[in-house]
């Protein structure tokens, strides 16, 4: 039976980046209570991380960052970043979810955000926000955009490793810092859960003759998506790792970790990688329009609105060729720190050419510690360790009363994934709608005057037929 004070009502979205977010305004703002549970220390997820979005080219923090405005200010979302599930109990309507809180060393509660003691702090550490491809000190905020805008200390920080520096604690006048904080429990009541974890980006590393982490000059599309943007480790200028100086001639390899049976990589089609990397060759010739660019593909998946008319656009670019081709990274040249790309044509047999950087179109493989997740969660995975769905509801997880929406179905973009958080939404309410507009923080404002009391909705069983 319920605690006293719980909120059966209530929602719990897993996981803030554009999928979560969209569903967390959508459920929020039709009348439920939702807690946002985002495991790094700011919502946003790899959305946050991309430079433009396919197929408009549109600035992708442009499109993101008003929408953690909008989480941040909604009077039904409260936002648990740094935070993580430890077990969830109970049924649909009626889940018990126990949270833990990791320490940022910061106090939310009343820090300004001012950065003074990333000012100070003296140890640089490489900057995950920028893949590693720079460092930031060891104290600060995740992005200049992050929601909440507080920073968070690093692991590595002088003080965690050996006591020895508390130069922050020092200089924060709002006495923000707290050194000693420690991992907090907390239990949250939720009538229903979405899961929206996301992907991880393929990591090359899985399959060895990439040549990536021994090339210099071998970087992922994730990470080229930060050498190009603005806030990126260079200021948006495109800067290879070996020597920093600009590439003249760069390849692109697509379906890295996808479409592959070969050991180490996924069977199916990440479903983005082509247009993402249409988008980075468009975007590469702006910054440089004597760009040199080849892209070498399996054949061209173009199955969007407006794709097809995307891909075009970058092929008929100067300097741009596709070729249709599996390929094999050759060598990297020493004097040079070149890298040699081996391929094959029906014209011309086996050739091989040199780049100054080469780009792998990293698919999307299933979010990390996955197997972990569903067996907190009670939900079955498919075979390439994404959520198992109801085929004729792809937003129904095994388990009633948790849904799933985002790139956690399957790979898909970011259209796709707004989509089906409104989907999640639209199922969520409906197994709760007998708790609608009652909530303890909705504002008088947003109570619907449809949001009368029914009866309470049954369980659902896990294809969407009742009990
Ligand atoms: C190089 C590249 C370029 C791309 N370019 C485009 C593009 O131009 N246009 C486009 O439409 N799509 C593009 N995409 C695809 C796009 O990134 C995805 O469609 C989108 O990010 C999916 O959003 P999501 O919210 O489902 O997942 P994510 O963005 O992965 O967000 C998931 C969030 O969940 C959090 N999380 C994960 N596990 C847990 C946990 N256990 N507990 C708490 N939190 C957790 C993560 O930290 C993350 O914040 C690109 C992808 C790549 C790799």
């Amino acid at each position: 039976m319920s605690a006293p004070g719980s909120s059966f009502g209530d929602v719990m979205v897993l996981g803030g980046g554009i999928s979560g977010i969209q569903a967390a305004l959508d459920l929020a703002t039709s009348g439920y209570k939702v807690y946002l549970v985002e495991k790094d220390p700011t919502i946003g997820g790899k959305m946050a991380q991309l430079d433009k979005t396919f197929p408009t080219n549109d600035c992708s923090m442009c499109i993101e960052s008003p929408k953690f405005i909008e989480c941040d200010r909604h009077p039904n979302i409260e936002i648990l970043t740094h935070t993580e599930v430890a077990a969830v109990e109970g049924q649909a309507g009626d889940f018990e979810v126990t949270l833990i809180r990791k320490p940022r060393y910061v106090r939310e509660d009343v820090c300004t955000g001012c950065t003074t003691c990333a000012e100070y702090c003296p140890l640089r550490v490489p900057d995950p926000f920028n893949q590693e491809l720079s460092a930031n000190k060891a104290v600060h905020i995740y992005f200049s955009q992050a929601v909440p805008l507080v920073p968070y200390i690093d692991e590595r920080c002088l003080y965690l490793q050996d006591g020895k520096c508390s130069i922050c604690e020092g200089v924060c006048k709002n006495r923000a810092i707290d050194l000693h904080q420690t991992a907090k429990k907390q239990v949250i009541k939720v009538g229903a859960i979405v899961l929206s974890p996301g992907y991880a980006p393929f990591d090359p590393r899985a399959r060895g003759d990439y040549g990536y982490g021994t090339i210099a000059n071998v970087v992922t599309s994730l990470e080229f998506e930060r050498l190009l943007c603005a806030t990126g480790p260079h200021e948006g200028e495109i800067l290879r790792p070996s020597d920093h100086q600009h590439p003249h001639k760069i390849a692109w390899i697509h379906c890295v970790g996808s479409r592959q049976v070969l050991p180490g990589g996924h069977s199916y089609c990440s479903s983005v990688c082509c247009s993402y990397v249409q988008k980075q060759v468009i975007l590469a010739k702006d910054h440089d329009a004597g760009v040199e660019a080849v892209i070498f593909h399996n054949d061209i998946r173009s199955y969007g609105k407006d794709f097809e008319r995307f891909y075009q656009r970058a092929e008929r670019l100067p300097g741009v060729r596709f070729i249709r081709s599996y390929v094999e990274i050759g060598r990297e040249i020493p004097e040079s720190k070149n890298v040699t790309v081996r391929y094959a044509t029906d014209a011309d047999g086996v050739k091989e050419e040199e780049f100054d950087l080469v780009v792998l179109g990293v698919g999307l493989a299933a979010p990390t510690n996955v197997k972990r997740l569903a067996e907190q969660f009670g939900i079955e995975l498919n075979a390439h360790g994404f959520c198992r769905t109801n085929p004729a509801n792809p937003i129904e997880t095994t388990r009633p009363g948790v849904f799933v929406c985002g790139a956690f179905q399957g790979p898909m973009d970011i259209p796709e994934s707004v989509m089906s958080a409104s989907g999640a939404n639209a199922l969520a309410g409906a197994l709760l709608k007998s708790r609608r507009g009652k909530l303890r923080s909705l504002t008088p404002r947003r109570v619907s005057s449809s949001a009368r009391p029914t009866r309470p909705s049954r369980s659902r069983t896990p294809y969407g037929r009742r009990a």
